[in-house]
C-alpha cells in the first residue's frame, strides 16, 4: 500500500502558523514513506470561501517548500459525489429535514452540550409532513445510525485504538441550508474517493473522527489511519485560530521571512518565540 496523505485547508481566511505545522506534518509523513501528498481545498462553504484565500494558500505552501503531487482538488467541484452519499443515507431512512435556526436551538434550554457546543434537541426528528419548500438542512438520526452499524473503532497513531463515540455529537448536519454538504460528509467521502491512507491533521479534529468513522461504516468506505498531531498555541496560551488574529503566513512571506527555514524549524518541533506546542 502506498501511503497517501492530504492537507485540506478551508479557504475562509489566510493560513497561519498552525496550518503550516499541519501541512508540514502531512507532507513529511508522505515524503518520509515514499508516499503521495495531496492538496484539497475545502470550499463547500460558498459564502465564506474566497478565491484570493486559495491563491494565498498555494503561494504559502510553495514558500514553505511543500510541493503536492497531484493537481489540487476543490470540494466545490465534487458536489455530485456528496449528493450521492446523501441520497444513499436518505434511502436508508437515516436523514431527516431540519428547519430550525441557530436561534431556535440556542433557545432550547433542554439541549445538552457536545464537542461542538449545544447538541441538537431533536425538534424536527419526527415531523409528520415536512414542507421541503422551506429552507432546511439534513440531519443524521444518530441513534438509528449507530444502531444500524453497531460498535466501531478507529486507530490513531498517538491515542491507539479508539472506540468510536459518534453519539456525543448528536444528530449532526450532513447537508446545510446554504451548502449541499457539511464538513463531516465531504471530508469522509473525499478521503475515501482519493484513497487517503493516513489522515494527518490537528488534534482539534480528533472528536470529529467519531462521526467520520460512523459515516464510513454506513457508506461502506474504508477507514484510514489517523494521526492527530499537536496544535500550536499563541502567546496567550490558546490555540491559534484565524479569528484570534494569529500572524498569517502571508504576512511573514511578504515581510521577507524564509519559508523553508520556517518549515524546517516546525518539523524539528521548534516554534517561533511566544508560541508553544500543545498536545501530542
Ligand atoms: N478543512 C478543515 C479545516 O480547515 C480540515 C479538514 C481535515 O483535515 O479533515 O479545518
Amino acid at each position: 500500500m502506498r501511503i497517501h496523505t492530504r492537507f485540506a485547508p478551508s479557504p475562509t481566511g489566510r493560513l497561519h502558523l498552525g496550518h503550516a505545522y499541519a501541512a508540514v506534518q502531512a507532507h513529511d509523513f508522505a515524503r518520509g514513506n515514499g508516499g503521495i501528498f495531496t492538496l484539497r481545498i475545502e470550499d463547500i462553504d460558498g459564502t465564506r470561501s474566497r478565491h484570493d484565500h486559495v491563491a494565498a494558500i498555494l503561494a504559502d505552501l510553495d514558500w514553505l517548500g511543500l510541493a503536492w503531487d497531484e493537481p489540487p482538488t476543490f470540494q466545490s467541484a465534487r458536489l455530485p459525489l456528496y449528493q450521492e452519499a446523501l441520497d444513499r443515507l436518505r434511502g436508508m431512512g437515516l436523514l431527516y429535514p431540519c428547519f430550525c435556526t441557530r436561534a431556535d436551538i440556542a433557545a432550547s434550554l433542554s439541549a445538552p452540550h457536545g464537542p461542538d457546543g449545544q447538541l441538537y434537541p431533536g425538534t424536527c426528528r419526527d415531523l409528520a409532513d415536512p414542507d421541503l419548500s422551506r429552507p432546511h438542512s439534513w440531519r443524521l438520526d444518530m441513534a438509528r445510525a449507530v444502531t444500524r452499524v453497531g460498535p466501531l473503532t478507529w486507530h490513531d497513531a498517538h491515542a491507539g485504538e479508539v472506540a468510536a463515540d459518534p453519539q456525543r455529537h448528536g444528530d449532526v448536519i450532513l447537508a446545510r441550508k446554504d451548502a449541499p454538504a457539511s464538513y463531516h460528509l465531504a471530508v469522509t467521502v473525499d478521503d475515501a474517493a482519493q484513497g487517503i491512507t493516513h489522515v494527518v491533521r490537528g488534534a482539534d479534529l480528533f472528536a470529529a473522527t467519531h462521526v467520520h468513522r460512523l459515516l464510513q461504516a454506513l457508506l461502506d468506505l474504508p477507514t484510514p489511519e489517523y494521526r492527530h498531531h499537536a496544535l500550536l498555541a499563541g502567546p496567550d496560551g490558546t490555540r491559534l485560530a484565524k479569528r484570534h488574529g494569529a500572524p498569517t503566513l502571508e504576512s511573514l512571506r511578504l515581510a521577507g521571512e524564509d519559508g523553508r527555514t520556517l518549515s524546517d524549524k516546525l518539523r524539528k518541533g521548534e516554534v517561533p518565540i511566544g508560541f508553544a506546542r500543545i498536545g501530542a
